[in-house]
């Protein structure tokens, strides 16, 4: 028997990148996993085919998770669809860089309003069904930027360093009912993300990385699988970092 067999999970961003790594690998080791995507409805699809073509069980699902309703509408319809929530991975992300003195506070707003306001109107969707069903686990993708910072990237590090703070403080009100959250920190992680950085922004990068090599989003949902299993059912409130050896101290 497959390790998430019979347990279903819900991985927002789920279209691209990381988030379709995570929600293959759920799915590969047995979870029912809806996929969730705000506008790319394609790739969306083309993800849950190819989960369909070695006899896994997927489904798209459209929110804006930067909405809170949408994020209230997308649990419950999961829920629905699925019988019940026992994974939240909480992955979808955008960046809008720039330099704090041109920021616009529609650049602050944005990235705040997703990647951490996502987090937190989702999260607080799934453990009203987690706490009740006495079980659960959440994963956030925060990112090594909210560890220790990046010239450029003020907004979307106090958004990720604002995530790993939540991830802990829920870890520590959702523990006595057996529902556990954790969070992953990605280092640099081929996707359509990091595709656009300059050369000298990834040849600088590549010198901070013990390993000289950025990762891959299959790395990050090896990490993420492990979370959702019964393997890690001890853990709770951490933080690990997949990052070739970039942060460690
Ligand atoms: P990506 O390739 O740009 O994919 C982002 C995903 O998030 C897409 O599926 C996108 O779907 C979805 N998304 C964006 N805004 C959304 C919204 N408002 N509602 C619902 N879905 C939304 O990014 P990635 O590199 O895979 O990153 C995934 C996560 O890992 C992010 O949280 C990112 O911050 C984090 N991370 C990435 C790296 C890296 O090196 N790549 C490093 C550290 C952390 P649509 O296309 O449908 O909008």
């Amino acid at each position: 028997m497959k390790v998430l067999e019979g347990r279903s999970a819900l991985v927002t961003g789920g279209s691209r990148g990381i988030g379709a790594a995570i929600a293959t690998e759920l799915a590969r080791r047995g979870a029912d996993v809806v996929v969730n995507y705000s506008a790319s409805a394609q790739a969306a699809d083309d993800v849950v085919r190819s989960i369909e073509e070695f006899g896994g069980r997927a489904w798209p699902l459209q929110a804006d998770i930067s909405e809170p309703e949408s994020c209230t509408r997308l649990v419950e319809t999961t829920v629905a669809q699925l019988g019940s929530l026992d994974i939240l991975v909480n992955n979808a992300g955008i960046t809008r860089d720039g330099l704090l003195v041109r920021m616009s506070d529609d650049d602050w707003r944005s990235v705040i309003d997703t990647n951490l306001g996502g987090a937190f109107a989702m999260t607080r969707a799934a453990a009203k069904v987690m706490m009740k069903a006495r079980s659960g686990s959440i994963i956030n993708i925060a990112s090594v930027i909210g560890l220790v910072g990046n010239a450029g990237q003020a907004n979307y590090a106090a958004a990720k360093a604002g995530l790993i703070g939540f991830t802990k403080s829920v870890a520590r009100e959702l523990a006595p009912r057996s529902v556990r959250v954790n969070a992953i920190a990605p280092g640099f992680i081929e996707t359509e993300m990091t595709a656009t950085l300059s050369e000298p922004v990834r040849s600088a990068a590549l010198g901070q990385i013990a390993m000289k090599e950025f990762g891959t989003p299959e790395d990050v949902a090896a990490a993420v699988a492990f979370f959702a299993s019964d393997e890690a059912r001890y853990i709770t409130g951490q933080v690990l970092a997949v990052d070739g050896g970039m942060t460690f101290v």
